[in-house]
């Protein structure tokens, strides 16, 4: 069964939207199997964003392209240039302050996770998504103020990224495999009430 990690970053742990996070991935039928509480690092941050080696240039390519949809001019036109100092940046941001990071697991999770949480520019984010509905975010006025995209949550991108992101944040022993009675409801497939 699929497993994805979700961080609510530390202005989701500052304006109380722990629950109101943990709610909506908790109603989708997804398990949570580890949670925890903690202070990032640098060190943490930095393994995090360099798991995919092109996310630099992936990030900077995104930047680019939302800034010439709106017809405006880019702090940078090359893609690892901004990608690089997105993680300058990102360091600054998670390291400010406790992190909740959790593994949640089911069917899809990755694609769940990522649905649940919306796009990475909160003023783009369908309503309806974490990022969309709890946050005025965009591109600019991150960037205007020389900051990392305040967006609430990570959601892992892919189930590689997802697994890798899991062994870095958590020990095998804290992933609990346990079940629940809702289970067999969700995935067997003869069940009786
Ligand atoms: P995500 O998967 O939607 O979180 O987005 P990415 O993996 O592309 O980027 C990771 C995080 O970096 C985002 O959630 C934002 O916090 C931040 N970020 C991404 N792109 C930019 C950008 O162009 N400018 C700034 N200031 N921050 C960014
Ligand atoms: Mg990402």
């Amino acid at each position: 069964m699929e497993k994805t990690l979700i961080v609510i970053k530390p202005d989701g742990v500052q304006r109380n939207l722990i629950g109101e996070i943990i709610s909506r991935y908790e109603r989708t039928g997804l398990k949570l199997v580890a949670l925890k509480m903690m202070q990032a690092d640098e060190n943490l941050v930095e393994k995090h964003y360099t798991i995919d080696p092109d996310w630099k240039k992936n990030v900077g390519t995104k930047a680019i392209e939302s800034y010439e949809k709106k017809g405006l001019q880019p702090p940078s036109n090359d893609p690892v240039e901004v990608g690089e100092d997105v993680l300058k940046r990102l360091k600054i941001y998670i390291c400010a302050a406790p992190v909740v990071a959790m593994v949640w697991q089911g069917n899809e999770a990755v694609k769940l996770g990522r649905k649940i949480c919306g796009s990475t520019e909160s003023l783009s984010a369908e309503m309806g998504t974490i990022r969309g509905d709890y946050s005025l975010e965009s591109y600019q006025l991150a960037d205007g103020s020389e900051r990392a995209i305040v967006n609430l949550v990570h959601a892992s991108g892919s189930v590689e990224e997802a697994d890798q992101e899991i062994a870095l944040w958590f020990t095998e022993n804290e992933i609990l495999n346990y079940k629940l009675i809702r289970d067999t409801l969700l995935y067997d497939k003869n069940w009786t009430i």
